[in-house]
């Protein structure tokens, strides 16, 4: 089985590297308010990566419009792009999402997706970072 190389930096060298929205969303879970991301309706072709750590983590082929506000994406780029977790916060059962190079908190993914996977990544704008297609 592959090895996955993982990324390990200090919340110090995190908050430098981050804007204070970015590292609020990626490294202490929030979430930005609907509608309000740059990524929200956003129909550009490219890869979108992570904003903490850059890896790969959705293509824009997967991404439909969910009505949430929130960029939505039927599938990761690979399964082993993202982690999922058990979160029980706030009184709701969900289940978060992380990237699986950096740990950062991505969103949250959603048994009421689109065909083919039938599941609903609803991503942070924040946490992403759309390198458009040459
Ligand atoms: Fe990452």
């Amino acid at each position: 089985m592959e090895t996955k190389e993982k990324m390990r930096k200090s919340e110090d060298e995190w908050r430098r590297e981050l804007t204070p929205e970015q590292y609020h969303i990626l490294r202490e879970k929030g979430t930005e308010r609907a509608f309000t991301g740059e990524y929200a309706h956003s129909k550009g072709n490219g890869a979108y990566l992570c904003a903490a750590c850059g890896q790969e983590l959705f293509s824009s082929d997967t991404k439909y419009d969910s009505g949430s506000g929130w960029p939505s994406f039927y599938e990761p780029a690979a399964p082993e792009r993202v982690d999922n977790h058990e979160d029980n916060a706030h009184g709701m059962r969900r289940v978060e999402v992380t990237c699986s190079r950096c740990g950062s908190h991505l969103g949250h993914v959603f048994p009421d997706g689109p065909r083919p996977t039938g599941l609903r990544y609803c991503i942070n704008s924040a946490s992403l970072k759309l390198e458009p297609k040459k």
